[in-house]
């Protein structure tokens, strides 16, 4: 069976040799040396400042909403967050977790991201944030977003759950906004197992969350707030340095299975339009069918030959009533009903791209000529 993705098992060794630190020393979690050296290296390979480590890719989402002011601490009136249906639910739970009430606008057609016109034609004045999504890590329209959070004085928070190591004008995207989030889910492109991280634009902000995330205690040691257990423990650390060691083998791996694919795929189904001045991390293969019948013959089709996609991302989670929310996206349903992840992960073999694509081919001149 072949599936969507495959955690990343880095050298068994070298994961032992951290543990016998991590066993000598007995420090297991609260900002132990491994997850401080684990911070240092991924501020120098991602080319950014202030990150914080955390317990996952959610709680990254929502420590920064309470450090950089979207969530207040003090009782406040009812706050709203403009975000994009078209995304995991953690996007949406995040902010009704901590009572923001999301508004959906509907994505861009071509590059599945927030479309601006839709933002553009909201009324600002009761609107406290925007969390835009580099759905498969393709960059939102950067400058767009800030000039209307701006007039609207709204904080914005990027979800960069699968933006790992995308560069927009030459710099990490990873740095835009008052706060951008990671997931290093075991999932995801690079990952410590469950884990996340946020990259604050503010200092200041950086050292509350540092608050936050241990239960409200200050740098002396006594309780100055309200806070939660977000802390990444040791062990999840190790597991991560060990995946840093290999991300080169990880990108270049993933690259190839991706060009790939196009190679194999162009002009037969839709690719999501990247931003043409941001990189591509090559974390997922999205593609989408011309209407859900087609969507859903091509995954029979691939599931009778043992390979399992996913489609991400349904529902649309306008679709959803849960989440106390506002608003319809007709492009982000319709794309959702569409759509299919096609695997992608290091040791996946260009000749199973190959027998992939093949599947996916068939399964549209069946539909065509059914
Ligand atoms: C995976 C993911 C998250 C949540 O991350 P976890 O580490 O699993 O909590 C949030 N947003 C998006 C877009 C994701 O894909």
């Amino acid at each position: 069976m072949i599936p969507v993705t495959r955690p990343y098992l880095p050298d068994r060794r070298k994961l032992d040799s951290y543990l016998d630190g991590i066993y000598s020393r007995g420090w297991l979690t609260n900002n132990g040396p491994l997850v401080q050296l684990l911070t240092e290296r991924l501020e120098e390979y991602l080319g950014v400042r202030n990150l914080l480590l955390v317990t996952n890719g959610t709680l990254a989402l929502q420590i920064a909403y309470r450090a950089i002011g979207l969530v207040t601490l003090q009782a406040s009136p009812v706050r709203r967050a403009v975000t994009t249906p078209f995304s995991f639910a953690a996007t949406a739970s995040s902010l009704q977790w901590e009572g923001v009430s999301p508004h959906f606008c509907d994505i861009d057609a071509d590059s599945w991201c927030l479309d601006l016109a839709c933002l553009a034609e909201l009324d600002g004045r009761d609107i406290h944030g925007v969390v835009p999504v580099h759905v498969f890590g393709n960059a939102c329209d950067i400058e767009g977003i800030q000039r209307l959070a701006e007039r609207w004085q709204a904080k914005v928070v990027y979800d960069g759950a699968h933006a790992f190591g995308v560069d927009y004008r030459g710099t990490s995207l990873l740095q835009h906004g008052d706060a951008t989030t990671l997931s290093l889910h075991a999932t995801k492109l690079f990952h410590s197992v469950e884990g996340g991280a946020v990259i604050f634009r503010d200092r200041e902000d950086l050292q509350l969350a540092r608050e936050l995330i241990n239960f409200g205690i200050g740098p002396t040691g006594e309780i100055r707030g309200l806070g939660i257990n977000a802390k990444l423990s040791e062990l999840h650390a190790a597991m991560a340095l060990c995946v840093l060691d290999d991300i080169a083998y990880i990108m270049e791996s993933r690259e190839a299975i991706w060009c790939h694919y196009v190679r194999h795929l162009d002009g037969c189904v839709d690719l999501q339009q990247r931003h043409p001045l941001a990189s591509n991390n090559y974390a997922y293969f999205p593609v989408a069918f011309p209407d859900s019948q087609s969507q859903h013959t091509c995954r029979i089709a691939l599931e009778a030959a043992g390979i399992m996609p996913r489609n991400y991302f349904h529902p649309s989670l306008d679709e959803c009533g849960f989440y106390g929310a506002s608003g319809e996206a007709s492009r982000s349903r319709s794309l959702s009903s569409r759509i299919l992840c096609l695997p992608i992960y290091p040791g996946l073999s260009l000749t199973t791209v190959e027998r992939i694509a093949d599947v996916v081919k068939c399964s549209i001149t069946e539909a065509v000529s059914g």
